[in-house]
């Protein structure tokens, strides 16, 4: 993302929401973007995914420009939409019936059992949206992000509407799957000590409209633990 300026047309003019955004996130790197309430990291995540265009400035993806919806993007979000009338199996199967692949129907469900079992959601296949936690809702919107493998997954503050205990367990979890499952990740949030324990950079944005303020490269291996924070 280059020289990214954004304004939104609104009945009162254009209101001015990014100017001069840089973020850049290598191949296999997990990027986190913290900002205050309004800056605009939504909408950055609207910009990657290929939803909206910049007014001024470039989006690329592997050197391409973004031009439209991708499908290689997941996402996920705050308060993850699952289909009530859906079991959780075929709630993260979804994506594997939406996005072209040569996968049979029994490696579709063994894909998304294998990614339930990874973030301990193992016997809640047949269950539905409601009769899950909070916290196991969005381990079911992490494996629906990430079952198609999409090149890019975007979390827009994921954890969020968390308790503090949930949390952490949720990041030990992001962990994992980080290691079993290859994405470029950009993760949005409003913690920094979320950033810091997920991410390998952390990118800051402020200002109204929003630039990018720094970039702080985060030190920690891939052991790292709670306590490092
Ligand atoms: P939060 O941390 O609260 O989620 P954010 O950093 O994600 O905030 P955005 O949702 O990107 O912020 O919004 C940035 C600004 O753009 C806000 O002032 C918001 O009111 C405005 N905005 C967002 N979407 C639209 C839209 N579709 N039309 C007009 N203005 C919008
Ligand atoms: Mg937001």
């Amino acid at each position: 993302i280059k020289g990214v300026r954004h304004a939104y047309k609104t009945q009162d003019g254009p209101l001015p929401v990014l100017d001069g955004l840089d973020v850049s996130v290598p191949e296999g790197g997990f990027v986190a973007v913290v900002g205050p309430s309004g800056c605009g990291k939504s909408t950055l995540t609207r910009l990657i995914a290929g939803l909206m265009k910049p007014d001024e400035g470039e989006v690329r993806l592997h050197g391409d420009l973004v031009k439209g919806p991708k499908s290689t993007v997941g996402m996920a979000f705050q308060n993850p939409v699952l289909l009530e009338w859906r079991t959780i199996l075929k709630n993260v199967m979804l994506p594997l019936e939406i996005v072209p692949n040569r996968l049979s129907a029994r490696e579709k469900e063994d894909r998304a059992r294998e990614l339930l079992a990874l973030v301990g959601l193992e016997g809640f296949e047949e269950k539905r949206p409601s009769e899950l936690s909070g916290g196991m809702r969005q381990r079911a919107s992490l494996c629906r992000a990430i079952v198609h493998k999409p090149e890019v997954l975007i979390l827009d503050e994921p954890f969020g509407a968390l308790d503090a205990f949930t949390r952490e367990d949720l990041w030990q979890t992001m962990l994992k799957v980080k290691e079993r499952e290859p994405f470029t990740g950009v993760l949005i949030t409003h913690d920094l000590r979320e950033s810091i324990f997920l991410a390998d950079q952390v990118v800051v944005l402020s200002g109204r409209p929003a630039r990018t303020q720094y970039v702080m490269d985060v030190h920690l291996g891939a052991e790292r633990t709670l306590d490092d924070l």
